[in-house]
């Protein structure tokens, strides 16, 4: 795993980003960075244990970039696709995820927590073992998505459809939803707070 290194601004908590001295915030140039890191998986397609916390990405194209291991605490993706990706042991946590495409991608063991998301297309991804706890989705589209053992534990989630999805052990406890579809799922392998009545 990464190492976990503080800004060398004084007074800030917050951690330092790749190959950088400081957080994101107070890099000289926030968006040469995020561009630095897109060439870097468009050229290579591959990053490990790097910590992007904070990061705003807008309009890449992350198809088919392999993720191990890296952090996004609080990162931003906006109009982002991430098709075909392979994410695994990533944090997503507090991230703001606005009108992306991630078709077909795997994502195992990975931290959602907290985590918001509009407009975003998982149609067709592996999701397996993790966490959304918290988090708030509106507008997402999970079908034909296999979501075995995730949790999206007091999530918010409205106007989201999981049609066609594996929810083996997927965990719903003490979520809302609203306007939400589980049609042609197994929803009755999900687990839902005993006063739940699943909709469809
Ligand atoms: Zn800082």
């Amino acid at each position: 795993m990464y190492e976990i290194r503080t800004c060398t601004v004084e007074g800030c908590e917050r951690p330092a980003v790749y190959e950088e001295q400081s957080c994101y915030r107070h890099l000289a140039d926030p968006p040469a960075f995020s561009r630095r890191i897109a060439a870097i998986l468009a050229d290579s397609g591959t990053l490990s244990d790097a910590d992007l916390s904070g990061a705003v990405f807008e309009d890449a194209n992350f198809t088919e970039v392999s993720l191990q291991g890296c952090r996004f605490s609080g990162a931003s993706f906006h109009r982002c696709i991430l098709s075909k990706s392979d994410v695994e042991l990533c944090f997503f946590d507090d991230a703001v995820f606005t009108d992306c495409t991630v078709h077909d991608a795997r994502i195992r063991k990975s931290v959602f927590g907290a985590a918001r998301l509009a407009g975003c297309d998982y149609t067709g991804s592996d999701i397996i073992q993790c966490s959304w706890n918290g988090s708030s989705c509106s507008w997402v589209t999970f079908d034909d998505t296999d979501i075995l053992h995730s949790r999206f534990i007091g999530a918010e989630i409205t106007d989201t459809t999981f049609r066609n999805c594996n929810l083996k052990a997927v965990d719903f406890r003490r979520s809302t939803r609203v306007r939400v579809s589980f049609k042609y799922s197994n929803d009755e392998d999900a687990t839902f707070s005993p006063e739940d009545v699943p909709w469809h």
